[in-house]
């Protein structure tokens, strides 16, 4: 085999994104350059309801990553390991704020890794800045007319100015 072959080495970072924050931007920006992919995966949840229709947080997550052409959006129903393997990604991105994002996060990633031997969880720690940011902070902000300007990327606040 020709060691100089060249694998694309595709990252799924999966989530809600309801809407998307300044602290999922930060993560999926640093692990870019660690990937020849990082793909924003809206992970859909029939069961659940969101704020943002699912073409409204395609928008959003596009408008960030406009400038960065390593950076995909895309949807997804089902397991995140199933989708992996459709796409042949290899890795599952995830960010770290807290000790307890850890314990969540490492029973995900072990029983990822059981469904998909395959795969494997990459985690990146948040910014200290980022760290008490969620989606749903930002929502319940938005729901009073408060400012969210500090806690999501620019041309989001901006999409979310011209509803
Ligand atoms: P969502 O809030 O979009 O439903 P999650 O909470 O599952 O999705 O977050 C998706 C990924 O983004 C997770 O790996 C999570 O740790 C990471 N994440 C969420 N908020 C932040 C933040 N403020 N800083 C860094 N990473 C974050």
């Amino acid at each position: 085999m020709n060691k100089m072959q060249n694998i694309e080495k595709i990252a799924v970072f999966p989530g809600s994104f309801d809407p998307i924050t300044c602290g999922h931007e930060s993560v999926i920006r640093r692990a870019a350059p660690i990937f020849d992919k990082v793909i924003v995966a809206i992970g859909q949840n029939t069961l659940k309801n969101y704020f943002f229709s699912l073409e409204q947080r395609i928008e959003m997550i596009s408008a960030t990553f406009a400038d960065n052409p390593r950076i995909d959006v895309m949807h997804y129903d089902g397991l995140t390991v199933d989708f992996c393997k459709q796409l042949g990604a290899s890795y599952i991105l995830r960010g770290l704020r807290t000790s307890a994002d850890f314990e969540f996060e490492r029973s995900i990633g072990q029983i990822n890794k059981q469904m998909y031997p395959d795969v494997e969880t990459v985690f990146m720690l948040t910014q200290p800045e980022h760290t008490p940011l969620n989606s749903g902070v930002v929502r319940d902000v938005l729901k009073h007319g408060g400012d969210v300007s500090r806690f999501v990327p620019k041309p989001v606040f901006d999409y979310i100015q011209s509803l």
